[in-house]
């Protein structure tokens, strides 16, 4: 694939102009949405994203580009790197954060369930039966539905549930 010469627009396209021109609060942006492409899959880590230097023959290639930029950042100190070396940490370090968070929320609803199974099944028929009756409700016409009416069906169904253990 032939490297776009002045990078992509947040949308995705290839630029047409240099970002010279820009402001400086700009183009912190677009060396972000220049990244962007970088934050979903490791697969698409095949080429330096500063030099465009081609790693895509290497056995783990995104491991590559990281040395590569390490090396490039740290030991040539070479500006472009450590522009392109910062921005994808940032990333990085942001989706890193963003998926540990959803895996403690998923493990702590989870333990909640072990320790709590009659409340967590309760939990569960309960919200099935709100969606029913809500469906039942708006199918019977919009004049039939109300938060009221839906809580009051809602809680004589359980009701009917908590009598019949
Ligand atoms: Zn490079």
């Amino acid at each position: 694939m032939q490297p776009a010469p002045y990078g992509y627009t947040a949308t995705g396209r290839i630029r047409q102009k240099s970002l010279k021109n820009s402001i400086p609060s700009e183009s912190s942006v677009a060396g972000e949405n220049q990244y962007s492409k970088f934050r979903n899959t490791r697969t698409k880590f095949l080429n330096c994203p500063a030099c465009n230097k081609d790693f895509s023959h290497r056995p783990d290639s995104y491991r590559a580009v990281w040395q590569h930029l390490l090396h490039f950042a740290t030991v040539a100190k070479e500006p472009k790197h450590q522009e392109a070396r910062e921005t994808l940490k940032d990333i990085r370090d942001r989706k890193l954060s963003e998926e540990l968070k959803k895996a403690r929320e998923k493990w702590s609803a989870a333990k909640w369930r072990a320790r709590n199974p009659e409340k967590s099944q309760r939990a569960s028929v309960k919200s099935a039966t709100k969606l029913k009756i809500e469906r039942y409700l708006r199918w019977l016409g919009s004049g039939e539905f109300s938060e009221e009416l839906l809580n009051k069906i809602l809680e004589e169904k359980m009701a009917k549930w908590d009598a019949m253990d």
